[in-house]
C-alpha cells in the first residue's frame, strides 16, 4: 500500500517523540511491504519563528492532499516564551484550531486502558481483582466553547471578558453517529457527558443524542452530568466504554483519564474528519519543561501511529502489531523516566527517548 502523509513535528519534544513514531512506521512498511511517503510541514511556534503566523495556507493544502497527518505537539511554556506575546490569533494554539477547522476534524478519539504492566503507574486506589479499565473518550473537536464569539471590553467602567459555547443539532449529531458506531465494534454502551442542569447547549446535547440512540437499539445509553464524571473518572473508571462530550468538557476529562493510565505520556489520540482522513497526536502538550532532554516518553505518539494505521488505512493487522510491540516492550521491562514505577524501579530498565523507540522498533 502507498500512502501519503504530512508530519507536523511542531514544538518542544514534538521533533523528538515524531522521530520515534516514524521509525515504527518505517519499521511497518519493511515488514508488511508498504510505502509511506512523508512532507514534513511546520505549524505552531515554529511556523511563526519561520513565516510570522502558526499555520501557513501552504501546510493546510499539503495536509489536504495527504492520506493522512501525523503531529508531535506545538506550543511553548507561556510565561517566558515571545509567541505568547503576540496577538491571541497569532499565537501557536491558534493554528491548531484552525487546522482543526479547515480539516474538519470534528471527532476526537482518546483511548484510555490500564496496561497490565503498568498497573504500577496507576494513581488510583488499588481494587479487588486489579485495575481493569478501557474506555474511549469521543470528544466533539470544532465546535462549542472553543469556537465561538469571544471578545475582551471595558463594561460599564470594568474590563469584561466573553466566550460563546455555541452548538446545532447537526453537530452534536455527527459527533454522537461517531461515538455509536465506535460503541458498536466494542462494549456497545455510550456514556454522554454533559451540564443539561445549567446550560441549554447541553440540553439540546441530551435531546440530539437520545435521538440517535433510537438508531442504535443494542447500545446502552446513559447522561451523566460533567462534574459527577470527572469523579467517576476517578472512583469506577471500569464503569466506561465509549464517552461522548463537548470540547472543553472533552479536553479536561480526556487529561484526567490519561493520567490513570499512569502517565500523559501514553494516551495517544484521533482526530477523524468524514471518511478515512485523520490527524494523529498525542494527547499532551509540547512539555517544555523538559524539550531538548531526550526523555519524553514516546509511546502515545507510537500509539496514536497505531491508530493512523487503523483508522485512516484500514491496515489492521499492522496496528495491531505496532500496539503488541509496545505491549512486548513494557513486559520486558523497557520503561521512559516518566513511567518508572510508582512503587519501585526493581527490574525496570530506564530508556530515553530514542532507545525506547528502537526497543518497540524490534518488537514489530
Ligand atoms: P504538557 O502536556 O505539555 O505537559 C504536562 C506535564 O506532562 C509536564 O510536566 C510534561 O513534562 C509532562 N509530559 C507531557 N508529555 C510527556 C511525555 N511524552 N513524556 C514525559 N512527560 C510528558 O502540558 P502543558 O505543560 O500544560 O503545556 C505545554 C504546551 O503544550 C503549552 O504551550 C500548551 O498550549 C501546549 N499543548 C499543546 C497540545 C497540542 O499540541 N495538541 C496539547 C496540549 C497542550
Amino acid at each position: 500500500m502507498n500512502k501519503k502523509i504530512a508530519v507536523i513535528a511542531g514544538d518542544g519534544i514534538g521533533p523528538e517523540i515524531v522521530a520515534q513514531a516514524r521509525k515504527v512506521l518505517d519499521g511497518v512498511c519493511e515488514k508488511y511491504g508498504h510505502t509511506f511517503t512523508y512532507t514534513d510541514v511546520l505549524m505552531g511556534g515554529c511556523s511563526i519563528d519561520a513565516y510570522g503566523v502558526p499555520l501557513t495556507d501552504e501546510t493546510i493544502e499539503i495536509c489536504k492532499a495527504s492520506d493522512a497527518v501525523l503531529m508531535g505537539s506545538i506550543g511553548g511554556n507561556a510565561a517566558t516564551s515571545p509567541w505568547y506575546k503576540l496577538a491571541p490569533e497569532l499565537r501557536p494554539e491558534a493554528g491548531l484550531l484552525k487546522l482543526r477547522k479547515s480539516l474538519n476534524l470534528y471527532c476526537n478519539l482518546r483511548p484510555a486502558y490500564l496496561f497490565k504492566e503498568l498497573a504500577d503507574s496507576c494513581p488510583l486506589a488499588a481494587k479487588e481483582g486489579g485495575r481493569n479499565f478501557d474506555l474511549v473518550i469521543c470528544r466533539e473537536l470544532t465546535g462549542g466553547l472553543y469556537f465561538g464569539e469571544r471578545y475582551t471590553k471595558v463594561k460599564d467602567g470594568v474590563i469584561t471578558a466573553v466566550d460563546t459555547a455555541v452548538y446545532n443539532e447537526n453537530e452534536i449529531r455527527r459527533i454522537a453517529v461517531k461515538a455509536f458506531e465506535i460503541a458498536m465494534k466494542r462494549g456497545k454502551k455510550v456514556c454522554s457527558v454533559d451540564k443539561a442542569n445549567v446550560l441549554d447547549t447541553s440540553r439540546l446535547w441530551r435531546k440530539v443524542v437520545a435521538d440517535v440512540a433510537k438508531d442504535y437499539p443494542e447500545v446502552e445509553l446513559s447522561n451523566m452530568l460533567v462534574d459527577n464524571c470527572a469523579m467517576q473518572l476517578v472512583k469506577e473508571p471500569e464503569q466506561f466504554d465509549v464517552i461522548v462530550t463537548g470540547n472543553m468538557f472533552g479536553d479536561i476529562l480526556s487529561d484526567e483519564a490519561s493520567m490513570i493510565t499512569g502517565s500523559i505520556g501514553m494516551l495517544s489520540s484521533a482526530s477523524l474528519s468524514d471518511g478515512s482522513f485523520g490527524l494523529y497526536e498525542p494527547s499532551h502538550g509540547s512539555a517544555p519543561d523538559i524539550a531538548g532532554l531526550g526523555i519524553a516518553n514516546p509511546i502515545a505518539t507510537i500509539l496514536s501511529a497505531a491508530m493512523m494505521l487503523h483508522y485512516s488505512f484500514g491496515l489492521l493487522k499492522e496496528a495491531d502489531a505496532v500496539e503488541a510491540a509496545v505491549k512486548q516492550t513494557l513486559a520486558d521491562g523497557y520503561r521512559s523516566i516518566d513511567l518508572m514505577s510508582r512503587t519501585g524501579a526493581e527490574g525496570l530498565i530506564s530508556q530515553n527517548c530514542s532507545e525506547l523507540g528502537d526497543r518497540i522498533c524490534e518488537r514489530i
